[in-house]
C-alpha cells in the first residue's frame, strides 16, 4: 500500500476543492514527474465538507499563479526533512501571462502570434480578468 502520510522530501498541496484534483494534476502534469504522486480524493476536513490532496515526493518546479488561478483556497506545503520548510498560501494573481488566452479574434494577441497574453484581475469575488490590449473580459473556468 502508498504510504501517503510520510514524505520525507516533497510538496502537499492541501485544501483543494473535491472534485478538482483531477483537474490540477493534469494541468500541472504531475504523471510526467519524477518520483511518485498521490491523489488523494475526497477526505474529510474541518475547514472544508471534502477536500483533494496531492501529494509529490521529491521538490519539483510548480506553476503557483496556474495553481491560483485555478483554485485560489489551495494551500502548498514545502516539506524538506520531514519537516514543513514553507506554507504558501495562494491567491489569484494580479497580473498573468499567457496561462489564459484573449477570445476576442480581432484582439492583436489573435492576429499576433509573438504578442504575449496579459490580463489583470479586475474582481477578486468574481475571477473575473481583462485583457491588457483589448480589455475583453474573461471568467475563469476549470
Ligand atoms: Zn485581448
Amino acid at each position: 500500500m502508498l504510504n501517503v502520510d510520510g514524505l520525507k522530501n516533497g510538496i502537499v498541496i492541501d485544501h483543494i476543492q473535491a472534485g478538482m484534483g483531477i483537474k490540477i494534476f493534469n494541468y500541472l502534469e504531475l504523471d510526467k514527474v519524477n518520483g511518485s504522486v498521490a491523489l488523494i480524493m475526497k477526505v474529510s476536513s474541518k475547514k472544508m465538507e471534502k477536500k483533494d490532496i496531492i501529494k509529490i515526493e521529491n521538490v519539483v518546479d510548480i506553476n503557483f499563479d496556474m495553481l491560483g488561478l485555478m483554485d485560489p483556497n489551495i494551500t502548498v506545503n514545502i516539506i524538506e526533512d520531514d519537516k514543513i520548510k514553507e506554507k504558501i498560501k495562494l491567491s489569484l494573481p494580479k497580473k498573468v501571462e499567457n496561462l489564459i488566452k484573449c477570445k476576442n479574434p480581432r484582439c492583436i494577441t489573435s492576429i499576433e502570434k509573438y504578442i504575449p497574453h496579459k490580463f489583470y484581475l479586475v474582481d477578486e469575488e468574481k475571477s473575473e480578468y481583462r485583457c491588457e490590449y483589448c480589455d475583453e473580459a474573461y471568467k475563469l473556468e476549470f
